[in-house]
């Protein structure tokens, strides 16, 4: 197939892992007969240095007409006295929001062989997890209003607005539904309805549209319990769906489980035809440069970009079982590190997922 691809690596090790994914997707490309075609764009520390805006017209338009945008990881140090509104994170707000990418599809594997160096027991990783949480990813507190900073008699006030409609919350409720059943067909819904109203009508919502999907298995959480389970009985989420912050939170946690915020790859996607495809890590300032930087969640992301992009389903799971692969033989970055294996670079791990490709 021919497809082409908008690619921003961002900054800090966006710029290191993005050409690692490449260069399995031209492996990809070779073996089976693919041409992919990248148009390279600046998205956002990079972009305001270059072009002084995190997401420069240029960028907007070029995925707008493409469709598909592979991306690394954006912000750094260099940029935290921007003010708010222009900081390079906000780029990839404003693309979600653009586009209406409202669900964020997040994986979380945590492999048998990475079960050593995972901070939870062995035994609650038994065989391996693997759970996705969609996280709403184009409303809630993030995007709404009023939200500000403003001067008061008691100091400063700062305040946001968590605000979902029953139509937002409805058409992300009925994506986690749709994956559910090409899955294991269970739906766990988590709110705060004891607490917040947001979550109120997020839960009656969330028990009308279970009712619609009678072969798939609904239970409700609130998601300080599911905080807690997350960690203690990983095993019995197939489909977590929730909102903007609180997916947020969750699947950063759920890094714990798979070994590493290097190891998770995301994709989002709405009604329409355009989706992103980005590794759920920052920019990681602190080993940038070095080439230390796992490659696996870009590397995944990648893979996942094959799958729901451009339906080519055997090569994302050629990726996917390299990967394993690579892991099961002993190769390891310094974030998964384990006693007894030698860390490998950046490159070196890419290299190794290249030489297990199966397809
Ligand atoms: P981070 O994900 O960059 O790093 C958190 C920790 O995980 C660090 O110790 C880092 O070294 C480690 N880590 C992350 N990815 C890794 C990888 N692939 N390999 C090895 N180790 C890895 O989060 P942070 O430190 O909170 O944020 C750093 C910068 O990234 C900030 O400017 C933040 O705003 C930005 N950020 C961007 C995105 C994005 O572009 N989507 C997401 C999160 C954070």
């Amino acid at each position: 197939m021919e497809a082409r691809v908008a690619v921003a690596a961002g900054d800090g090790i966006g710029v290191e892992v993005m050409p690692e994914a490449l260069r399995v997707l031209a492996e990809i490309q070779r073996r089976c007969g693919h041409t992919f075609t990248y148009e390279e764009t600046l998205v956002g520390g990079c972009a305001i240095d270059a072009h002084g805006v995190a997401l420069p017209d240029e960028a907007l338009a070029l995925f707008d007409d493409v469709g598909v945008l592979l991306f690394g990881a954006c912000g750094g140090p260099q940029w935290d006295n921007v003010p708010a509104a222009e900081r390079p994170e906000r780029a990839l707000a404003t693309i979600r929001k653009e586009f209406d990418l409202f669900v964020n599809l997040r994986p979380v594997r945590a492999r048998k062989s990475l079960a050593p160096v995972l901070p939870v027991k062995e035994r609650i990783v038994g065989e391996g997890l693997d759970f996705v949480v969609v996280r709403e990813l184009a409303g809630g507190i993030y995007y709404g209003e009023p939200h500000g900073i403003e001067e008061g008699p008691d100091g400063r006030r700062g305040y946001n607005t968590m605000t979902y409609t029953e139509a937002e919350i409805e058409r992300v409720l009925r994506a986690a539904y749709e994956l559910a059943r090409g899955r294991r067909n269970h739906v766990t819904s988590v709110d705060k309805a004891n607490m917040i109203e947001v979550s109120r009508v997020w839960r009656e919502v969330a028990v009308r549209v279970a009712e619609e999907y009678p072969d798939v298995e609904t239970n409700h959480l609130l998601i300080d319990a599911c905080a807690l389970e997350v960690v203690l009985r990983p095993s019995q989420f197939d489909v977590l769906v929730t909102g903007n912050l609180f997916g947020d939170i969750l699947t950063d946690e759920a890094g714990a489980l798979a070994g590493s915020l290097g190891m998770l790859p995301s994709a989002s996607y709405g009604d329409g035809r355009h989706a992103l495809y980005e590794p759920i890590h920052g920019t990681a300032p602190d080993i940038a440069g070095h080439g230390l930087a796992n490659p696996l969640g870009m590397i995944l992301t990648a893979a996942m970009m094959l799958r729901h992009s451009f339906e080519l389903t055997e090569e994302a799971q050629a990726i996917d079982d390299a990967v394993d692969k690579a892991l099961e033989d002993g190769f390891r970055t310094g974030d998964i590190r384990q006693d007894g294996l030698d860390v490998v670079g950046t490159h070196e791990m890419t290299d190794a997922v290249i030489a297990r490709l199966d397809v």
